[in-house]
This record gives structure tokens, C-alpha cells and sequence, in this order.
């Protein structure tokens, strides 16, 4: 999913997007049958990666007059734990777009309302389980929605205990109604986001479940396994879904039916639209070549282009430096502009839809290939590294802003990255620290997405505040070896469900320092970096004046002259909860520059260093390689006026301009 600064950018390109001319696309006609896909649905020797606890055979049929789905459900689910299950909890997402009683209307009261139109004009989502069976018999009664008057969880008592090793099958029919799209999935006009949109069991970590209900900050969280899915929909509509295309019939009444097989991923998503068109490519990755898609309307052509190129790179990228894409096939949705803002900047695995297509984000504006970039990125950063997100939702999303920004640097370059028409440093890391204020967010970064005050905050601690941490470690240990501790975590845990300890455990040990002194503050405090100058004076230095021997006359001016040198004093003070090392550049009258570094971890709350010059200090930059990315980077540089007096003042560099604009922008 997309940041909240993100979603802004993309409401401001759909203004464009909108004011576009638009041709008629005519009435849908009967499309040509689509070519079969033909290969595995796992690249390589076809051997299960993940312990595929949770396997779906669904069968689902799309009325898209109505936006609904008929369908039946298998799961076939393994208790891998060590003490038996006579309860199974399961998600029924659509279920948060039923009423304004669910969990997620009453916690997105108040923000993003903009988006909740088409909720709340009457087009609610909701999906209904009209039988579930175990052992052929019929269980319905035993459904229960714990969480009432929220129904987007729903457990089932069991008529027989489910041992340890043991599998489960549980049969269902359910029917789903799609909200007119707004919160990721849905339908606007005739294109059809399907996501969340089945019973979906929860994850037993360790003996306990989790399956928590929808909130509006929180996202997924699954066990891998495999999909079985037969999707039955118009013949005038093309479909698009997770994992590949196994067979396709066409079927009474007009319809046609899809078959998709998907092995070890933990969801499944798909898209019908009457008028998509479809561009492909390849991604070369380490172990094979993996083909890309992109669907599109044909107006959005120029774009779909650009969505390609992005994920190509993205796809090359991100296999190299964590673990190969593991499966043949990504496809990227490029929904039509209007559902855009609902259905647009989502990951499911194999399968993510884009945004950002606008008329004011021309060729340069990189703002598609931004949303491209990090929804992509998500089949590592949960796809593969299936970590709990509402839970821990700067494990993914943090995680995939800072690895999606150097993608962004490594493909258009570090000055290109998200806008390259201002000639200073644009760098997505550079905009971002400069979108707000970090000390003031009220919830440290490691809180449950459900549990953090809003959904603003939300945003900062789990996106923005989140890279700049991990760029600041970086900087600190430097990028080679922390690219390396990296690739080990990812390796480590692909197919499996890591904790942010797991990540910070490997950070540490593959770095080779305990890393206490600076995760502790950062992320489990609130609080910021509060680095500041407090006084930086000069004065003529010359021999110590005064008595020395009392027999003697003093030592005056006259005998302990002004040598011509200066001695400076500067006071840097660090009174946040974080403290870094840091290094603080002293500049003088003469041009030349001296170097110190405060190694502050968190020892002591100021620091003086006393140096002594042949020429005058003018000015101190704390920090100037903008290595430490956790507190405004704007009162770092200052002049220093005169020859004794401490009158410091913050160098503008244009700091309110850059930073209104960057705000606009939402980057
Ligand atoms: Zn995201």
C-alpha cells in the first residue's frame, strides 16, 4: 500500500488525470481467448519454498452487473503447532465496507473521508457465508462473529479437534458483494479490483491466533499455501490474477472460466475489465527470466510504458539484492484513472496495481514509476518476507520505502528520482525527511498500525520515519556492509513470517554490533533527534598572560602577543531521545574546512570542541553530509557572525519554499 503523503501526490496527479481527454471506449465486444501461460507456477525445480499450511480451492463466479461473486471455497489447512485446534478464525474483509459499525469505517472516521464516497452514497460491500461444512457436515450454526458489531472475523467452533500435524478441510459458500472501489478493492463502472474478497483463515503464531479485524491502518497478514482458482466472468472481459493462467473454458451463457494455480504466496487477487489492453517484457533475474505485464486501458498506453520499464527494473533490482523473484509472471494493473485513487498502489503477490498516470506527471515526474517501484517491492517486503502487518507495519512498508528509493536512485538516478525539474538535491530520501517534523509524532515507529494515534501518524511512523532510520544506519555503517546484512535477513526469512527482532537480531549480528544504543530510541521511543548549536566563538589567540613568577613583573600584551591564530569554541548539544554519531564541519574565513565527530550514543547531551586556526570560524554545519536523516534537516548549517560575539543564526538555504512545495507535492 501506499504512504499518506503518496496518496496525496496521487489525488493532486488525478486532478490531471481527470481534466484528460477521454475516448468513448465503444461497447464491450467478445475478447479473443487468451493464451494459456504453460509454465509452473514457481520458477526453478518446482519444489514447495514455504510449508503451505493454508491451500485454497476456490470456484467464483464474477455478476458484473451487480459487482458480485458467487463462489465455493476449500481450504485445506495443517496445524503445524504443538497443542490441538477446535477453533479456526477467518477474515471476511468485505465485511469492513458493510456499515458504519464496522471496525474500519468507525477508525477511518475522519480521515481519507474523501475516499469513503463511495461508501457512503449506498454502494456497500459485504461478503456472507451461506454454508461451511466440515466433514460433510454443516457448521453454519457455529459461526461466530466475536468482535461485534464488526464482522470482518468470524470463527468456527469444530466438531472435532484438529491435532497437531494434522490437516483440516472446511468447505464454504459464500457470496461477496464489492463496494464501488475506495479502500483497495471494488469496482468502479465496469473494471473490477478483486482483493480481500474470500474467507481467509488467520495465522497461528507459536499457540495463539492472529486474526485481527479490518482497521482502516491495518493491512495482512497469511500463511502461504496454494490457490486453485476458477473464475467464471463475461466473454467481453479480460482478467488478470495472482499466479498463471492454467486453462480457460468457455462456459454457458457468455461466460468464460479461468483457471489460475499460484503456489506459495499467501493471497490471491484478481481484475475483469471489459477494456484492458496488455504489455509485456522480461526481467532478467540471477536464475531465469520472469515475464512482466502491465494491463491498461488504451488511453493510459503512454504510461503503461512507463509502468514496464519500472518494473522491469524493479523485478532485476530487487532479485539481486535479496532473493530471485520466485515466480514466473508479474502483472501489473494500471487501473483506469478513475479508479485509480480506490484501486490503484496495492501488492498482492505476483500481482500489484499502479497509479499515478496524470497529466502533470509527464515524462521526468517519476511519480508512476514511484508507485510501480514500491508496490512491486512489497513481493519482497511481505510477498516473500511475509511479515504481520498490522502488527508491525513499518516491517514492510518502511522497509520497502528505503529498499524502493534506492531502486528509484539506481533506475533514473539520485537527482531524478521522484522530480528532476528543480535543480537541487531531490533525492526521495532528501523530500522525505523534510515531510515533517519527527519529534513530534506522538507513537514510536515500532506500534501496531491499529494502535497508532492516526492515520497521518500512521503514515510518518511506518513509512517515512522508518527509512530514514534504516538510511541512517545505513550511513552509519555504510552502505556495502549493511546492503550485505540485508540480503542475509531476506535470505533467512523468505517464505517465512520475520519480526522485526528477527530483522534487528540479523542487522546485529551480520553488522557485528549490537545495535541497542541506537534501535531502542529510535524505534521504541517517542521522540527525535534534537541536534543543535549552541555557541561557536572565536578569539585571537596568544600566549597565557599574567603572573607566572612573583619575583617577576607580569606577562602583558606587550610580551605575549596576538600570534595571528584563533582559537575557536563550539558547543553542539543533542537533547532528543536518539542520539547518533555525527560529524560537524567547521568552515573559516580563509575558505578552508576542519572536521570533528561527536561519537554521541546517547554518553552525554553536549559536546565542546576547541580548535585553533590561523583563520576566523564563519560557519558550522552539523551534520553536512546529511547522513543522520532523523531530525529537520534545515537547522543544521550556520553562520557565525563577527569575531567574539556567539550570534548564530540558521542559514535559510531556501528551507520554507522547498519544504512548502515538498509538502504539496506529498512526496
Ligand atoms: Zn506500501
Amino acid at each position: 500500500m501506499l504512504g499518506h503523503a503518496v496518496v496525496i501526490a496521487l489525488a493532486v496527479a488525478a486532478i490531471g488525470a481527470q481534466s484528460g481527454c477521454r475516448s468513448d471506449p465503444g461497447a464491450p465486444r467478445v475478447r479473443a481467448m487468451p493464451t494459456l501461460d504453460r509454465k509452473p507456477a514457481l520458477r526453478g525445480d518446482g519444489a514447495a519454498r514455504s510449508p503451505r499450511i493454508a491451500n485454497y480451492k476456490i470456484v467464483a463466479t464474477l455478476d458484473a452487473e451487480l459487482h458480485r461473486i458467487v463462489a465455493t471455497e476449500t481450504l485445506t489447512w495443517t496445524n503445524t503447532g504443538t497443542s490441538a485446534v477446535t477453533t479456526l478464525p477467518f477474515h471476511l474483509y468485505l465485511n469492513a465496507f458493510k456499515n458504519e459499525s464496522s471496525l474500519f469505517m468507525r477508525s477511518s472516521r475522519g480521515q481519507g473521508r474523501d475516499q469513503m464516497r463511495g461508501a457512503q452514497v449506498g454502494t456497500w460491500g459485504w461478503i456472507q457465508i451461506d454454508s461451511v461444512q466440515v466433514g460433510g457436515v454443516e457448521l453454519a450454526p457455529k459461526l461466530v462473529y466475536p468482535g461485534l458489531p464488526d464482522e470482518s472475523v468470524v470463527e468456527l467452533t469444530l466438531p472435532a479437534a484438529v491435532e497437531p500435524g494434522a490437516t483440516v478441510e472446511v468447505h464454504f459458500k459464500f457470496t461477496a458483494q464489492l463496494p464501488e472501489v475506495f479502500a483497495r478493492t471494488g469496482y468502479k463502472g465496469e473494471f473490477h479490483m478483486v482483493g480481500q474478497w474470500f474467507p481467509k483463515i488467520g495465522v497461528r503464531v507459536g499457540e495463539r491466533w492472529e486474526c485481527r479485524p479490518h482497521h482502516a491502518s491495518s493491512e495482512f497478514f497469511a500463511d502461504f499455501g496454494t490457490y486453485d482458482v476458477e473464475l467464471t466472468v463475461p466473454s467481453t472481459y479480460v482478467v488478470a490474477a495472482t499466479g498463471v493462467l492454467a486453462n480457460v473454458t468457455e462456459a454457458p451463457g457468455g461466460t468464460r472460466t479461468y483457471t489460475y494455480r499460484a503456489e506459495d504466496v499467501h493471497d490471491f487477487a484478481w481484475m475483469a475489465d471489459p477494456y484492458m489492453d496488455v504489455m509485456t517484457g522480461h526481467a532478467k533475474v540471477e536464475d531465469g527470466k520472469v515475464e512482466v505485464r502491465v494491463l491498461y486501458r488504451p488511453e493510459q498506453k503512454p504510461f503503461a510504458r512507463r509502468h514496464l520499464q519500472a518494473a522491469i527494473g524493479a523485478i532485476e533490482r530487487f532479485s539481486a539484492s535479496y532473493v530471485p523473484y520466485p515466480w514466473p509472471i508479474m502483472t501489473v494493473i494500471d487501473p483506469p484513472v478513475e479508479a485509480a485513487a480506490g484501486a490503484g498502489g496495492m501488492e498482492y503477490p505476483t500481482l500489484v496495481t499502479t497509479a499515478g498516470d496524470s497529466v502533470f506527471t509527464r515524462k521526468g515526474i517519476r511519480l508512476p514509476e514511484y508507485v510501480t517501484i514500491h508496490e512491486i517491492g512489497h513481493n519482497w517486503f511481505q510477498g516473500l518476507l511475509a511479515s504481520n502487518e498490522p502488527v508491525e507495519p513499518w516491517l514492510d512498508e518502511g522497509v520497502d520505502e528505503w529498499a524502493s528509493a534506492k531502486v528509484m536512485n539506481d533506475l533514473y538516478g539520485s537527482r531524478a528520482s521522484m522530480i528532476d525539474w528543480m535543480d537541487w538535491h531531490a533525492e526521495v530520501v532528501a523530500l522525505r525527511r523534510a515531510a515533517g517534523e519527527p519529534g513530534a509524532l506522538p507513537s514510536p515507529m515500532a506500534t501496531a498500525a491499529y494502535a497508532i494515534v492516526d492515520g497521518q501518524a500512521y503514515g510518518e511512523a511506518s513509512y517515512t520515519r522508518t527509512m530514514r532510520a534504516l538510511k541512517t544506519l545505513e550511513n552509519l555503517v555504510g552502505p556495502t556492509k549493511f546492503a550485505a546484512a540485508m540480503k542475509v535477513y531476506a535470505q533467512t526469512f523468505a517464505f517465512k513470517h520475520p519480526t522485526g527482532r528477527d530483522l534487528f537480531e540479523t542487522l546485529s549480528r551480520e553488522l557485528g554490533q549490537d545495535l541497542t544504543w541506537f534501535i531502542g530510541p529510535v524505534w521504541h521511543d517517542v521522540g527525535a533527534l534534537e541536534l543543535g548549536l549552541r555557541t561557536a566563538e572565536c578569539w585571537k589567540a596568544h600566549p597565557p598572560r599574567g603572573v607566572f613568577d612573583v619575583t617577576k613583573k607580569p606577562v602583558t600584551e606587550k610580551e605575549a602577543r596576538e600570534t595571528g591564530s584563533y582559537i575557536c569554541e563550539v558547543v553542539v548539544t543533542s537533547t532528543g531521545t536518539v542520539h547518533v554519531p555525527v560529524d560537524i564541519e567547521l568552515r573559516f574565513a580563509d575558505g578552508s574546512t576542519q572536521r570533528v565527530r561527536w561519537d554521541d550514543r546517547g554518553h552525554a547531551s553536549w559536546e565542546r570542541f576547541t580548535i585553533e586556526r590561523s583563520s576566523r570560524l564563519t560557519e558550522v554545519w552539523i551534520d553536512p553530509d546529511n547522513k543522520v536523516l532523523l531530525d529537520s534537516p534545515f537547522r543544521h548549517q550556520y553562520r557565525v557572525d563577527g569575531e567574539g560575539a556567539a550570534s548564530l543564526r540558521a542559514a535559510a538555504r531556501l528551507a520554507a519554499i522547498a519544504q512548502t512545495l515538498m509538502q504539496v507535492v506529498g512526496l
